[in-house]
């Protein structure tokens, strides 16, 4: 990515994004525009696939969507965890380490923050890279079970180049017959360490975001269409204290007209350029 890559609207609105975040202690909050180019897809983004993700409702009430839900969810793992971050995640990452931005607030659940460098993570919807039991609370790496899932399931083939869904799944053409993982602590029901479509965000996260956006004195917000309650009620909080607001993501948002700034283009170019000219300052 290189400036040049940028139209002269997206510089200039670049430039005014940097004034009002120039001497600025910066929260940041993601959604899923900002690992598009790590091969994640936005189910609200432009063009995406429709479809609807499971129900937390769905997943408890019967075997057969939790059966449909792992089949999807173990076929599309290996792409999901092979993901690596991008231009974007890094950017925010150096633009903490540079002790210009508090940290991330994100509503993704690829964990690409925590691997690009942040350290301030606030996962609002939790995270793919752990399961829980719900019965003893046991937590498992979702790397293990991936393979005591192939270990109890030898006849699944796994696609070379799979279409991720929204979940970091693929839809299963058939689930019949899957064994779904349990605890092998006490043989409970496993659910990811995700926030589903429909679930409440765990309380103490919001709060520790809101902590985070108290903490500072800008927000910048990159890759959300704020579609999602909390990401709005972060920005009102924000907007409340008259701190400057930025926002990065392609098309609309419903935080356009609340914002200091609004670019309208690709994170990673933007947040890159964006970052260089903070620290630069
Ligand atoms: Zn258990």
């Amino acid at each position: 990515m290189s400036v040049l890559d940028l139209d002269a609207e997206t510089t200039a609105a670049v430039e005014r994004a940097a004034d009002a975040l120039a001497g600025h202690r910066v929260a940041v909050l993601t959604g899923a525009g900002v690992s598009t180019d790590s091969g994640i897809p936005d189910y609200r983004g432009k063009g995406a696939p429709v479809r609807t993700p499971m129900t937390a409702q769905q997943f408890l009430a019967d075997d057969s969507s939790r059966r449909r839900y792992w089949v999807g969810s173990h076929l599309g793992w290996r792409t999901f965890a092979a993901a690596a971050p991008n231009e974007g995640h890094r950017a925010l990452a150096a633009l903490e380490h540079a002790g210009i931005a508090s940290g991330v607030i994100t509503q993704n659940v690829d964990g690409l923050h925590v691997r690009a460098g942040s350290r301030r993570v606030v996962e609002l919807h939790g995270t793919m890279r752990r399961v829980s039991c719900l019965h003893c609370g046991q937590v498992f790496d979702r790397r293990d079970l991936a393979v005591r899932i192939e270990r109890d399931n030898p006849w699944i083939t796994v696609p070379e180049n799979v279409e991720l869904g929204p979940d970091g799944d693929v839809l299963p053409a058939a689930s019949d017959g899957f064994v779904v993982p349990d605890c092998s602590v006490c043989g409970g029901m496993l659910k990811p360490e995700v926030v589903f479509f429909g679930e409440y965000i765990p309380l103490e996260k919001f709060r520790e975001a809101e902590q985070l956006v108290r903490s500072s004195t800008a927000l910048l917000i990159a890759g959300s269409s704020l579609v999602v309650n909390s990401g709005i009620r972060l920005l009102d909080r924000a907007r409340r204290r008259r701190l400057p607001i930025v926002i990065v993501n392609r098309g609309e948002t419903r935080g356009d007209t609340r914002a200091t700034v609004k670019i309208d283009a690709g994170t990673s170019e933007v947040l890159t350029v964006l970052g260089r000219e903070l620290a630069g300052r």
